[in-house]
């Protein structure tokens, strides 16, 4: 960091001391890097040991998705997280995710699995979710968590329509339906998913019914394993 940075924080923190958004004490814009998470409340968030194997059929042929979540959402940071980054704005909160989905991924062990040549892809927004809170808040954990796997971080899929909101429909039938068919891969991007390993980055696995439509779609073109990285499931 150069003087005049250093001078600039210093007195952006005398003027304007952040709060942490969790605990609401201060933090400091020097020592803190995300500016809205303080560093005792990223340590307190409990990590996840385990990732799961789901067996699903595809075309008539066995396939297996794994997925790995790095907390809880009965997490009190994690939760509080997760919604801020929805709906209040704080995309900055995307940045210490993504630290710990990395650290997750050490101490699951699922980082043992993944290939260097893998390619890290955010499930999409539609774009006019995208353009009303102006941030998909999985793309921005992927490009971090890409930096940190050295790998790259590609948006491969798009909506081709809008879906409700799967947290308000009540069954499990009724959220498949809802997101059947909603997925496309962008155009010129088919390359990138034959042959390869790809890291299905999104925030929260509820029923896992977007997340296994947006698999199915890059299975179909030719992917040779999708792993599943939220950072909560409910
Ligand atoms: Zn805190």
């Amino acid at each position: 960091m150069n003087r005049e940075r250093r001078i600039l924080l210093f007195v952006l923190d005398a003027l304007f001391p952040p709060l942490c958004v969790s605990c609401r004490n201060r933090i400091s814009f020097r020592n803190d890097k995300s500016r809205v998470l303080c560093q005792r409340c990223l340590n307190s968030v409990e990590l996840n040991k385990h990732y799961f194997r789901i067996p699903f059929k595809m075309a008539g042929r066995q396939r297996v998705f794994t997925l790995g979540a790095l907390s809880s959402y009965s997490d009190k940071v994690i939760n509080l997280i997760v919604h801020a980054l929805k709906y209040d704005g704080f995309y900055l909160l995307a940045y210490p995710l993504a630290k710990l989905m990395a650290d997750y991924l050490n101490f699951s062990g699922l980082r043992n699995i993944i290939t260097p040549e893998s390619v890290i892809t955010p499930v999409p927004l539609h774009p006019s979710r995208l353009k009303m809170r102006g941030y998909n808040q999985s793309e921005i954990i992927g490009e971090e968590l890409g930096k940190n796997l050295e790998v790259p971080a590609l948006l491969l899929l798009r909506r081709k329509r809008k879906t409700k909101e799967q947290a308000v429909i009540l069954t499990e039938e009724d959220r498949r339906k809802n997101v059947r068919g909603c997925f496309e891969v962008v155009a010129g991007r088919k390359n990138e998913i034959a042959g390869r390993q790809i890291l299905l980055i999104d925030d929260v696995f509820t029923s896992g019914a977007t997340m296994l439509e947006a698999a199915k779609v890059l299975y179909q073109n030719g992917a040779r394993e999708v792993i599943g990285l939220t950072v909560a499931k409910a």
